[in-house]
């Protein structure tokens, strides 16, 4: 089981309250987007679930207890693992390292066999495993934050703009990944600027605006014309 209930949450930085009240849920083996356009606060609640920021107000509960405020590391040994945006890898360290770094909780069995998994899923890793990831291309370094993710043995993903800057082909291949790596009992909070690409792979959404959530429904409603959620996006 692996069900995330977020309820009224309020959270932002210092003084700056960013989300106003947020209510989601994401039930257990279920796919879900959280959408809007730029600056609306889809990161922040990733960032708030994965422990990064701390609640203000409201509750985040896993599997019926209360995580909000728990450190990122407690919510990692929950088996919620954060792909952030932006890739996030250790430039200096190498592609092995930053695959160690990103999971030093785990014992030597069960990380070896995350690696042996990880490279089957991108064995150009493999073949880059010694040089530093920071040579490595836009895709390769998203290849790397999926791995880190596929060691991690997840309960609950949650990633944050995995098309980001790749190109249409690359974002494709991607999505393909995560649907056979990624077995239907992991539940996926997924934040995406593509919104086609988000229901194509998500049975449900919600579409934040400001802060606020402004719309939620079944993907397959949306899928033939995504440019219907617009509307929502910008508020008109
Ligand atoms: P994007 O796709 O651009 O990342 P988003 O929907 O994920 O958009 P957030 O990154 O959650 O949006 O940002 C929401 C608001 O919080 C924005 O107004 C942003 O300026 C502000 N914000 C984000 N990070 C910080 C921070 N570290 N300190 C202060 N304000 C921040």
């Amino acid at each position: 089981m692996s069900e995330l209930t977020i309820s009224d949450l309020k959270v932002g930085y210092k003084k700056n309250e960013v989300i106003h009240g947020l209510n989601l849920h994401v039930g257990s083996g279920e796919r879900v987007a959280l959408l809007g356009a730029n600056g609306a606060g889809k990161s922040t609640v990733l960032k708030t679930i994965s422990g990064l920021l701390t609640p203000s107000e409201g509750s985040i509960q896993f599997n019926g207890d209360e995580i909000g405020g728990i450190s990122p590391a407690g919510i990692v040994d929950l088996g919620i693992v954060h792909v952030p945006e932006g890739r996030r890898v250790f430039p200096a360290l190498n592609v092995e390292d930053n695959l160690k770094v990103a999971n030093y909780r785990k014992g030597p069995e069960s990380l070896a066999e995350g690696f042996e998994a990880a490279y089957a899923a991108f064995p150009i890793l493999e073949e880059r495993r010694k040089q530093p990831a920071g040579l490595l291309s836009g895709g390769q370094q998203q290849m790397l934050s999926l791995a880190r993710a596929i060691i991690a043995k997840p309960k609950f993903l949650l990633i944050d703009e995995m098309s980001l800057g790749l190109a249409p082909l690359l974002v494709k291949e991607f999505y393909q990944t995560l649907d056979s790596l990624f077995s239907s009992e992991i539940s996926l909070l997924l934040v995406e600027q593509n919104a086609g690409m988000a229901l194509a792979h998500c049975s449900r959404f919600y579409v934040i605006r400001n802060g606020d959530l402004v719309l939620e429904g079944n993907s397959e409603d949306y899928r033939d014309d995504p440019t219907k959620l617009q509307p929502a996006y910008l508020g008109q």
